[in-house]
């Protein structure tokens, strides 16, 4: 078994949309042959975990499904441990990883509200009733502090900005679950038990992937593509790498191994 491992991004690292990008097929390949374990660690919020391991497996990307993170399987076991009344403010494709926990129900004030890339769901009136429990107490929960994504018609919002906008409402600060925070990584680190310099993120989101892996101490490459900006650049943290795409950067490690 190999002293390191490799953290990899999804979209717009392995996937183009649901198409695998140039090269991220035979890149995992590689690293199996060469017996260097690796996590997939996604911010995606609209699919629930069992739906992306299938829509992943069914493109060609295979992973064992231990090996795929999502923030909404942390916030489960979270919500298990902290909260009796959750209030969600996700997406539909999501609700699956929460349907062992109990939601709110009506007259019942929320002790806690998760926030997720809800798409369409964020009207006034959910974020307004997500306001409002913030502002009894409610601790909030963030699954993605993500600003954007890529998607095939353009870049969308995530959830980033939401998440900022009922903090800045309310005055508080959201628990964050999902990349770039550290709950997340160190979930990441404790799955590959390996201390955090022997293991490389590779992303497109120069803040969530490749600054979140680089606070904790792992190396980090950003890849030039999905919704990788040329000014992306002079966000890298020191030390961070870049490159073409996901097969360059596996092409670097696995010439430095
Ligand atoms: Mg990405």
């Amino acid at each position: 078994m190999s002293n390191q491992a490799v953290l990899f991004d999804i979209g717009g690292v392995l996937l183009d949309g649901e198409r695998p990008l140039p090269r991220a097929i035979e890149s995992l390949t590689r690293l199996r042959q060469a017996d260097i374990p690796f996590l997939l660690l996604t911010n995606t919020t609209r699919r629930s975990h069992a739906a992306l391991w299938q829509a992943l497996t069914a493109v060609g990307i295979e992973v064992a499904a231990d090996h795929l993170l999502t923030p909404a399987s942390l916030a489960s076991a979270w919500l298990r441990d902290h909260a009796r009344c959750p209030y969600f403010l996700i997406h539909p494709g999501l609700q699956a990883d929460f349907d062992a926990l109990q939601s709110a129900v009506p007259d019942v004030q929320p002790d806690v509200v998760v926030i997720g890339d809800a798409g369409d769901g964020f009207t006034y009136d959910h974020l307004n009733t997500a306001f409002r429990a913030v502002m009894a107490g409610a601790p909030l929960v963030s699954l993605s502090d993500s600003r954007y994504f890529q998607e095939p018609a353009g870049l969308s919002l995530d959830a980033g900005p939401f998440v900022r906008l009922l903090e800045c409402a309310a005055g508080i600060q959201a628990i964050s679950l999902g990349k770039p925070g550290a709950l997340f990584f160190g979930e990441a680190l404790a799955r590959l038990g390996l201390p955090a310099d022997r293991v490389t993120m590779i992303g497109d989101d120069v803040i969530s992937d490749i600054q979140g892996a680089a606070a904790m101490g792992t190396q980090a490459i950003l890849v030039e593509t999905g919704k990788y900006r040329p000014g992306d650049a002079a966000l890298l943290p020191s030390g961070a790498q870049q490159a073409a795409d996901v097969g360059a950067a596996v092409d670097r490690l696995l010439a430095a191994n």
